[in-house]
């Protein structure tokens, strides 16, 4: 089969033929109708510092994660998913029995591992998925959407961390996973949407998913432009999608006393914070967001997609055949995408 392989510790990929995996004890074999580029796939094409330290003694190894395919083939074991099922993959693989597994966190398994960081990925024309991961779609569901609830869960479960309908929202970034969460946070209720991106693309793709008001943070001051448009207040929802620090101090400083923050973007490195004044004291509940509820957080982006109320459309802005994959790579780099997905 064809697939992307991380093949040397450097920048890129190469597309080879290797054997179609078999599936193990526990595992099903898909065979891939579309896989979906999320920015962790970029840093290992980049081949930066992280994904030199975690992935230098794996390589080689299938790139990949976001994933839809059909259900060809089961290992031995596999209890609950039958052959024809179309499916999309959790990409957090518990290991079941640590403390987290047990308590109703699997997503934070003490003991996880994640396909294509860990183990081979999913850009390919076959790929092995563990049956606890395995979340059974509607057929008709567009693959390319079905392959995108992966991060449409890092998005819902940013802005569902608490409630949020009727509330005004700022959110930082706009990059795929902020157009999701604009998305999901207008599906949800959320009022006056103002999103902060300095890329004029995103911009104009974050009004297209149901932002009410742009700002660009290297042109407007940030903290100014929200108590403008929230009567002076500040907002009530903060929800974090840069993973800038200044976009982390501009958004606990626009938040009301009393408000919630979600943090879902990841700084490259240590934050300072005046936590007395910019937590504390203002009663801010803060949540750090990691991976998504296994597997409640797949029942809320299901029923928000099939009620539909939730159109990621606008977020998925280029499909290449996976050939094509450096095309979407080097648009990435640009910032000038959303999702972007690739067709085996
Ligand atoms: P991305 O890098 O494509 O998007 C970030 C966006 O923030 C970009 O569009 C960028 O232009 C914008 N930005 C830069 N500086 C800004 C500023 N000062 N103010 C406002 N916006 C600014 O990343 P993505 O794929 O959309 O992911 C978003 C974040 O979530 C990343 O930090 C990523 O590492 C993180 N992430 C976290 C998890 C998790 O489980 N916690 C999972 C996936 C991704």
């Amino acid at each position: 089969m064809k697939a992307i392989v991380k093949t040397k510790p450097q920048r890129g990929a190469e597309l080879l033929d290797v054997p179609v995996p078999k599936p193990g004890e526990g595992q099903v074999l898909i065979k891939v109708r579309a896989t979906s580029i999320c920015g962790t796939d970029l840093h290992i094409y980049q081949w930066n510092e992280w994904a030199d330290k975690r992935l230098r003694k794996l390589l080689p190894q299938i790139m990949g994660h976001e994933v839809a395919g059909e259900v060809v083939e089961l290992g031995p074991g596999v209890k609950h998913i039958k052959v024809g099922d179309f499916i999309s993959a959790e990409t957090h693989v518990p290991c079941g029995h640590c403390y987290e597994c047990l308590t109703g966190n699997m997503h934070i398994c003490l003991n996880m591992k994640i396909f294509g960081v860990d183990m081979n990925g999913v850009f390919a024309e076959y790929a092995v998925v563990p049956e606890v991961d395995a979340w059974v779609n509607p057929p008709d569901l567009p693959p390319a959407w079905a392959s995108i609830q992966e991060p449409l869960g890092n998005a819902t479960d940013t802005v569902l961390a608490e409630d949020i309908a009727g509330k005004t929202t700022l959110i930082t970034g706009a990059g795929p996973l902020g157009l999701l969460t604009i998305a999901v946070a207008r599906a949800s209720g959320a009022t006056k949407i103002i999103v902060s991106e300095p890329v004029e693309y995103r911009r104009k793709k974050a009004m297209e998913m149901g932002a009410d008001v742009v700002v660009d943070p290297t042109k407007e001051d940030v903290v100014e432009v929200v108590k403008r448009e929230t009567g002076g207040l500040g907002v009530e929802v903060f929800l974090e999608l840069s993973g800038k620090e200044s976009a982390i101090h501009q958004g606990f400083s626009a938040l009301v006393p009393g408000g919630r923050a979600s943090l879902l973007g990841l700084p490259d490195g240590p934050v300072t914070m005046d936590l007395n004044n910019e937590i504390i004291f203002k009663g801010i509940r803060v949540y750090g967001i990691t991976g998504r509820k296994m597997f409640s957080t797949w029942f809320k982006v299901s029923h928000l997609l099939s009620s539909g109320r939730l159109d990621p459309s606008p977020a998925i802005t280029h499909e290449f055949r996976l050939e094509e994959f450096q095309k979407g790579f080097e648009l990435m780099e640009k910032g000038e995408t959303g999702k972007v997905i690739l067709y085996p």
